[in-house]
């Protein structure tokens, strides 16, 4: 754990692992409040979380929340994942809390933001079967009509929309001269007429959606920020968004580790533990150090962030979704690896951070396209 912390955070990450040990430390407790691993949400649990004060940890005060720092937020997600709290509405709850409370209307903030605190979820929704890494592409339409907006479309991926409350569309409304131009984004209630959300089959169980708009009628007001500036607003979540991710992944990493080594250090062969043969005694210590490596990098982007929160920091924020996905992604498949094929069986966790991390490099944009943008950085 980062010895920067100070000691209120560090008794926030406490309190955090200690509530997610009490109501998520054993397969039991995870299977009953997922119904076998086929949810990824359990909103009894969320909301016992919401009653803590702890989901609006970056909301304002104002709004109810804690008007924490990213820090904060980061420790939240970090110590969840590792328990396995299965409160998959968090991160893209608080990415689309981020957009709504720079470009949101009084009444959309103190909706959203006080929903938030709540424990209500929301989605956001940009990918289409045509527009995945070329999101910028996307052609979903909103046509502008006396006294508001037709969205005619089919969205993807929409990652929580079956039980999120409202749903962050970007849209077109125009097409200038660049793709980037016309998009809107858009506060759609997630029950709203012309909209069908249908979800879509994954190794991870209930999580994404698509979502089919036919003549779905919203209000005038449902414009987030400024008509046009969709992409514009976007660009400026994307520290959040990135660091959500990678905190996040940071947690799973940590535990996928901690139940290798737990298992490594029980399991004997040929008298011994396992894990004191040098061939997984040596790989231990490479994957702990690059733990260590990534958590440095998650609260270094993380203070940079709280400390120039206007500033985009594309290469750092690229580095740590990177860094932290890659590692999630080793540490589960060596440890399953470690594990022999007990690692494999469904009775043991190491399978469940095998499917959870192996996607992470492909969410939040593929980690080709994280490269690409810190290449850019440098000038290539
Ligand atoms: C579990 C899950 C949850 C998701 N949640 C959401 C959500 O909540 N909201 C939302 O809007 N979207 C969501 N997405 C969509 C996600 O952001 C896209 O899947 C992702 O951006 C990639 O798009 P694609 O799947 O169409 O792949 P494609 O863009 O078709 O890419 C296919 C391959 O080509 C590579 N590639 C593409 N372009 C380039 C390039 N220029 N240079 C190098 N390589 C390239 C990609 O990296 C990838 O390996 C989710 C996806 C998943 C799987």
């Amino acid at each position: 754990m980062s010895t920067d912390f100070t000691q209120e955070q560090l008794a926030f990450a406490q309190a955090v692992a200690a509530f997610g040990s009490k109501e998520a430390g054993t397969r039991e407790q995870r299977d009953a409040l997922t119904e076998n691993g086929t949810h990824t949400h359990n909103q009894a649990l969320y909301e016992k979380m919401a009653a803590l004060g702890w989901l609006g940890v970056t909301v304002p005060e104002e709004f109810g929340g804690a008007d924490g720092s990213t820090v904060d937020m980061c420790i939240l997600l970090e110590q969840s994942a590792k328990a396995m709290a299965p409160i998959g509405g968090i991160g893209p709850t608080l990415i689309t809390g981020a957009a709504y409370s720079k470009f949101g209307s009084p009444a959309q903030k103190e909706s959203v933001l006080g929903g938030i605190v709540a424990g209500r979820s929301y989605s956001i929704s940009m990918s289409e079967p045509e527009a995945g890494s070329d999101v910028g592409n996307l052609s979903c339409r909103a046509e502008k009509t006396d006294g508001g907006w037709v969205i005619n479309g089919q969205k993807t991926w929409c990652s929580n929309a079956h039980f999120a409350d409202r749903i962050l569309l970007v849209a077109r409304t125009g097409r200038g001269g660049g793709k980037h131009e016309g998009l809107t984004m858009f506060d759609v209630p997630a029950d709203v007429d012309g909209l069908s959300i249908v979800g879509i089959g994954t190794m991870g169980g209930k999580e994404v959606n698509d979502l089919y708009f036919t003549d779905c009628v919203l209000p005038e007001d449902s414009v987030i920020g400024v008509e046009g500036q969709g992409w514009s607003q976007l660009m400026t979540g994307l520290n959040i968004e990135r660091l959500i991710l990678a905190a996040m992944m940071l947690g799973t990493a940590q535990r996928a580790f901690d139940d290798t080594l737990e298992f490594i250090t029980q399991r004997k062969q040929f008298g011994r533990p396992v894990g004191t043969f040098q061939a997984l005694r040596h790989r231990i210590a490479d994957l702990a150090t690059e733990i260590e490596c990534g958590r440095l990098l998650v609260y270094h982007v993380a203070r940079l962030v709280d400390e120039n929160p206007t500033t985009l920091f594309p290469r750092e924020a690229s580095m740590a979704k990177l860094k932290l996905t890659e590692t999630a992604k080793k540490v589960a498949l060596e440890g399953m690896q470690m594990m022999g094929g007990y690692g494999y069986a469904t009775e043991f966790d190491m399978e469940k951070h095998v499917r959870t991390t192996l996607v992470s490099s492909i969410y939040g944009g593929t980690n080709e396209i994280q490269r690409d943008i810190i290449g850019k950085t440098y000038g290539l």
